[in-house]
């Protein structure tokens, strides 16, 4: 990996309010490299809006620092601080342009704050028009645009500094899957051919997996686990992560979750258990022969749903499968069998 680019040092941030101070971030430790795309996922409240502005300084940790190339943006004079905000473009899940002007006069705005000259402006806004796909919208207004075009304008008008940093606040929850997809597709080619650094943070593991290098889990302020995408998908190692991959049920029909029992009831109720199989060699499938051994040990195992995804050069393998309550053994023999890398045990369903 190249140079680092962001480090935050044992980051811990408090807010005060009424009902008195609410700790946002705590002992947060890690480091961003430079040209990675980098996610931080976590629930509503965990305190990744508030990690992100540290960056720029629109929060400042009550512990710790940040630092962005070495300069700690807290410390810094206000006409430094605005220098420093112009490396560092953001872009929000609402868009924030402004519906009286238009797109052309949205993305200028930055310049002309700066004091830019005609030409630069209008030399400026064309490029970055053109490479968001908008130069026919020049013209148009907000309220005529789509929610993906308005999101292509936000990036257009974060880009206008030529940022070595880009910010993403959930830039793609108000957005359909779709739009989703295109608008990451375009973060990755700025990500490319600008050599940005993205930081972006989500609720929505799909995002991380489309776009992102790395990621961080963060729960309650703190984190939970950090690593490559294929690595942190392919094996959680903290109950925050395994919470927000609990995918593997939602392979399953919404009938079969909807009869999903913590416990077996009788003797005639079969368990639901996902096995993932974590980077297998490139370029070949899960053997049979898993389930055959597993077979042998439990009998009566079935497969109910499955399939491998490849993500950064691995593939990640994950199945469900069906036991008689009645023949299950440990969890542990069960998974040395299989050569899962994890096994868990979804729940109970009554057989028919
Ligand atoms: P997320 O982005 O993961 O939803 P936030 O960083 O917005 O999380 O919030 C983390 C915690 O800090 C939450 O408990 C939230 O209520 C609290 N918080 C965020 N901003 C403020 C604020 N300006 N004043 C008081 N509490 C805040």
């Amino acid at each position: 990996m190249t140079a680092t680019h962001i480090v935050f040092e044992r980051v811990g941030k408090s807010y005060d309010s009424v009902k008195g101070p609410t700790k946002a971030l705590t002992g947060v430790n890690f480091e961003i490299c430079e040209g990675e795309v980098f996610g931080i996922i976590g629930r509503s409240g965990a305190g990744k809006s508030t990690l992100l502005r540290t960056i720029n300084a629109l929060e400042l940790p009550t512990e710790g620092r940040v630092t962005v190339h070495g300069t700690d943006p807290a410390t810094l004079p206000e006409d430094a601080l605005v220098q420093l905000r112009r490396k560092i473009g953001m872009i929000f899940q609402h868009f924030n342009l402004l519906s009286s002007k238009t797109v052309w006069d949205n993305v200028a705005l930055p310049l002309r704050v700066a004091g830019a000259s005609a030409s630069d402006m209008r030399e400026r806004v064309g490029k970055l028009l053109n490479l968001v796909g908008l130069a026919d919208k020049a013209h148009a207004y907000p309220a005529q645009l789509s929610g993906g075009q308005k999101q292509r304008v936000g990036i257009a008008r974060a880009l206008v500094h030529s940022p070595e940093i880009l910010l993403c606040d959930e830039a793609t929850s108000a957005l359909d899957p779709e739009t989703t997809q295109s608008i990451l597709g375009l973060l990755r080619d700025i990500n490319r051919q600008l050599g940005l650094t993205v930081v972006l943070i989500t609720h929505d593991m799909a995002v991380i997996r489309a776009i992102c290098d790395r990621v961080l889990v963060l729960d309650q302020g703190e984190m939970q686990e950090i690593g490559e995408v294929w690595s942190v998908f392919g094996a959680p190692q903290s109950q925050a992560s395994q919470a927000m991959l609990r995918s593997l049920k939602q392979g399953l029909p919404h009938e079969v979750v909807q009869q999903l029992q913590p416990t077996a009831d009788t003797a005639h109720s079969h368990a639901l258990i996902g096995l993932r199989f974590h980077d297998l060699p490139a370029g070949q499938g899960l053997p049979l022969a898993a389930l055959q051994a597993l077979e042998v040990l439990c009998r009566g195992t079935e497969l109910i749903h499955g399939g491998l995804d490849h993500l950064q050069g691995h593939s990640v393998g994950q199945l469900i499968i069906r036991i008689p309550a009645a023949n299950l053994t440990d969890a542990e023999t069960m998974r040395q069998t299989a050569g899962a890398d994890t096994l868990e045990i979804l729940g109970y369903v009554q057989s028919h």
